[in-house]
């Protein structure tokens, strides 16, 4: 196991600055198996030692993964100058430097929207290669029919083109319908739908991979996902 400076790692897992952590180090309010250790340079082995911060025990993740249900109305961005971005709901206590969301929904769009701060996974997420089925519920200004689900299965074409990945398009009750795609190009599915003419009122995405988003997480909300890779299969 990699060892890691105790100021580092403080900063890491608390979201706190360097020189937050320094501090904190230096005043004696950090204490590694049970000694308070002064030296901010203190190498550790995360995982291993017990480290405690303000007499709370500091729960060591290498990276953290969460699932929020973005509300309609957000950009899908890590900062931005005058907007409000999806990264601006995640809460404090789950806030850590680098972490941001992976592939993006439009501002209009709700639903399952994952964040990590572990760059592999998001790039093997966002990776074309991938096939990582993601699941949506759409409310079209028109009707599917048959001969429309038809070519959704073997592959839209695109006004620019681009031939999609086959896609599964059935009806739903309430006049929605639900699209599974295995990519995730920009406007996908707004695109794909107006191929046929097709204006999509609403979009929502209900799943993605193992992943379903919870009936009783509120737009807005976000919890934390400790074994994501089972539900993605990576
Ligand atoms: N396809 C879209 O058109 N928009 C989204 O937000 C996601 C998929």
């Amino acid at each position: 196991m990699k060892k890691e400076r105790l100021d580092r790692f403080l900063s890491n897992q608390l979201n706190i600055s360097r020189s937050e952590s320094r501090t904190s180090i230096r005043r004696g309010t950090v204490q590694v198996n049970g000694k308070t250790v002064r030296d901010y340079g203190f190498l550790l082995s995360p995982g291993v030692n017990t480290v405690m911060y303000d007499g709370r025990e500091v729960e060591y993740r290498r990276f953290i993964y969460l699932m929020m249900n973005k509300p309609a109305g957000i950009i899908t961005a890590s900062n931005d100058k005058s907007r409000k971005t999806v990264l601006d709901l995640v809460p404090d206590h789950l806030r850590r430097h680098n972490l941001a969301p992976v592939g993006r929904l439009d501002k209009d769009t709700t639903g399952l929207l994952l964040f990590t701060d572990d760059g592999d996974f998001a790039h093997k997420c966002i990776s074309p290669k991938n096939t990582i089925e993601k699941s949506y519920v759409a409310e079209l200004d028109g009707d599917i029919n048959e001969s429309i689900v038809a070519d959704f299965e073997n592959g839209v074409v695109l006004c620019d083109g681009y031939r999609c990945k086959p896609a599964k398009l059935s009806n739903l009750q309430n006049g929605l319908v639900r699209i599974v795609i295995t990519e995730g190009k920009y406007h996908q599915i707004k695109r794909m739908f107006g191929v046929f003419s097709l204006g999509v009122n609403s979009l929502h995405r209900e799943a993605f991979g193992g992943l379903k988003l919870p009936d009783d997480l509120a737009p807005g909300e976000c919890v934390e996902l400790p074994d994501i890779s089972d539900f993605i299969g990576f």
